[in-house]
């Protein structure tokens, strides 16, 4: 049972702004959502837009208020773009087509290390950047590199070394 919606369309013009919420409207329209999840109070989406790979969304809701949202897009800091408009849009609309968010935990319970370590390569193959979750990324096969601060830090992780 999904959560009352009580989106409207004012507010999502208070969070994105007139112009990417016309924009918004276009993309909604043109069908360039790519997935639609709920996570509790959070909806998490793609959306096609001029980059190769889509942008990812994510919305908190409360109460039918926008409580924060973000995108991966250049100007999608605080949700106020066109592709956050597309996703509330959508979640105005079409509540029904997002689906709950699945839990790896439940899907995974039976999985040997074997399926997970080629589930997990097949992830990376898709979104390359989730790479930067794997412990020791950047060089390999240096053995010890010496990082004895607990933490991240500012220590040099700044961008990948993928050469
Ligand atoms: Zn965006």
């Amino acid at each position: 049972m999904p959560p009352q919606n009580r989106l409207t369309v004012d507010e999502i013009r208070r969070w994105v702004g007139e112009l990417p919420l016309r924009r918004g409207r276009i993309y909604h329209k043109q069908g360039r959502l790519v997935y639609l999840f709920r996570d509790g109070d959070t909806l998490r989406a793609a959306v096609r837009g001029n980059a190769a790979e889509p942008y990812r969304v994510w919305v908190r809701l409360v109460d039918g208020q926008i409580a924060a949202a973000q995108c991966t897009c250049p100007v999608g800091a605080g949700g106020h773009c066109k592709h956050t408009a597309a996703v509330l849009l959508a979640w105005l609309h079409s509540p029904e087509n997002f689906r709950p968010m699945p839990k790896a935990a439940e899907a995974l319970k039976d999985a040997s290390a074997e399926e997970l370590l080629a589930l997990i390569e097949r992830m990376l193959a898709r979104h390359p950047d989730l790479v930067e979750l794997l412990p020791n990324t950047g060089h390999h096969g240096t053995g010890h590199q010496g990082t004895g601060h607990p933490g991240t830090g500012h220590h040099g992780t700044g961008h990948l070394g993928i050469t």
